[in-house]
């Protein structure tokens, strides 16, 4: 192969005259006899590349390498639409680096006319259209963004455990068996709230993390079981606090990629004006034209009630409970400081107010978290309420209660579904456009085939007897 270096198609533009090398995917091919003509794609663009009584060879999707010539088109043949339109290759030489085979899927069209199972299980292939391009390139600066806001603002960026204990937000565990410990198992992180408030113990005072979430939730054709949070905590704030630094990296970030706000300042409704008004917590404050422009409507919702009544059908709610109360968003909030009296009570549960606050745009809660707990004595009334008994709270949090008797401070945070945002910005209407390997509707990985059975040796190591069909459905 030939070891010249490289020129990207976008640099070709001032390099009329001149011998380059190119490399990348045969985009398009038009034979005409003699002249075989081909778009040839890499990350910057494309470019038409002419050959002469060669080239009539390639597939579509090969990987080639091509030495030629940058010349100017004659004025009648520049192409308007194509960036690279003025110019064209004359090939002298080419190579192919990766022959392909006839594709299972098209790539030409934004993709949205091919089923789900094909377009996941040929995913590499999916994310090679235009459409998919664009959607992981601007989840990748808007992730860049918010990063580079956060630094500004003296957050520390802390991975905490995959493999963990149980931390209730209202979803099933994913359980992990032990090998070492046959019998015994861990979870795997429904958010790492536990662990951020555990840094907050620690001194870090400003975290956050791009978490990995993961909760066994019925299935809706629009998500899988894991998701991307941005997600932080906040020491020696009010909830005021938390507010205005989220409020102040979102507004920079979307600014930054190109979107557009509704309002500069985030309207503040409490749960109560927005049920009353919307009949729901995540509404839509976009006008119809506001909905053809893509503008995101952001606002915050307060002032939710700490505990409500659990739903008997909700096999995760019936389970985390044993009083018949459960709590409304999460079991380590605080409540608003004029209940704090009846909170440590255990009087009114039906009035206590969380501090809870939620993001919500255009219908969608993209972002919720709260000032929590920093006492023993307030989380485990909170437990209390729930219905757990002293020996239950200590061994479901003796370890919080114990960090929270050393020197916690008082604290706060937030997550914002990081999926959901990109979803919005990019104007698309599934989370799966915004995954690089997303799960399929029923629960099976992209491109490869999780779940699968483990081996008779594998289960024997973990001491797990398979009882019943494999094939019976959790849900
Ligand atoms: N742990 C919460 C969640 O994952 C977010 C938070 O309260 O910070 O929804």
């Amino acid at each position: 192969m030939n070891m010249t270096q490289r020129t990207l198609i976008i640099e070709t533009l001032n390099k009329a005259g001149k011998s380059v090398i190119l490399k990348g995917w045969v985009d398009t091919k038009r034979d005409h006899g003699k002249i075989t003509f081909i778009d040839l794609r890499d990350r910057t663009g494309k470019i038409q590349c002419v050959g002469i009584g060669q080239m009539s060879e390639l597939t579509i999707e090969s990987v080639v390498e091509i030495e030629g010539l940058v010349k100017e088109r004659p004025a009648n043949l520049v192409n308007p639409h194509q960036l690279t339109g003025s110019i064209e290759i004359e090939v002298k030489n080419y190579q192919i680096l990766n022959k392909a085979v006839e594709l299972p899927i098209t790539l030409d069209t934004d993709g949205r006319e091919i089923g789900e199972e094909p377009r996941l299980k040929h995913r590499y292939l999916d994310l090679r259209r235009e459409r998919m391009q664009r959607i992981m390139r601007l989840r990748s600066q808007f992730l860049r963004e918010i990063r580079e806001a956060l630094y500004k603002s003296d957050f520390v960026e802390i991975e905490t455990p995959m493999l963990t204990k149980s931390t209730k937000e209202g979803a099933r565990d994913f359980l992990v068996p032990s090998r070492f410990q046959p019998g015994k198992f861990y979870a795997l992180p429904q958010s790492p709230q536990q662990y951020k408030q555990l840094l907050m113990t620690a001194g870090f005072e400003r975290y956050f993390q791009v978490a990995r979430c993961i909760r066994d939730e019925d299935l809706r054709a629009d998500r899988g079981f894991e998701f991307t949070q941005l997600d932080l905590e906040m020491s020696f704030v009010d909830r005021q606090a938390v507010m205005n630094e989220i409020e102040m990296v979102v507004k920079q970030a979307v600014k930054t990629v190109g979107g557009k706000l509704q309002q500069e300042q985030f309207p503040v409704v409490t749960y109560q004006e927005a049920m009353d008004k919307y009949g729901e917590d995540r509404f839509d404050l976009r006008t119809e034209e506001e909905k053809e422009n893509g503008t995101l409507a952001f606002a915050w919702v307060v002032d939710f009630p700490f505990f409500k009544k659990v739903d008997k059908k909700d096999v995760a709610e019936t389970r985390d409970s044993k009083s018949g109360w459960t709590f409304t968003h999460n079991p380590f909030s605080a409540p608003l400081p004029e209940y704090e009296t009846d909170h440590l009570a255990g009087k009114n549960t039906d009035k206590i107010l969380t501090t809870q606050y939620d993001l919500v745009c255009n219908g969608y809660e993209v972002g919720g978290g709260s000032i929590r707990a920093h006492t023993p004595e307030a989380l485990q009334a909170t437990f209390k309420t729930m219905g757990y008994s002293a020996e239950e709270i200590e061994s479901g949090v003796g370890h919080m209660l114990k960090a929270f008797a050393v020197g916690t401070p008082p604290h706060g945070g937030i997550a914002l579904g990081l999926d959901r945002l990109v979803m919005l910005l990019a104007g698309e209407t599934s989370l799966k456009e915004t995954i690089a390997f997303p799960m399929t509707s029923t629960g099976r990985t992209a491109v490869m085939d999780a779940p699968n059975e483990a081996s008779d040796e594998q289960l024997t190591e973990l001491g797990i007897k398979i009882v019943g069909s494999s094939k019976k459905q959790s849900h």
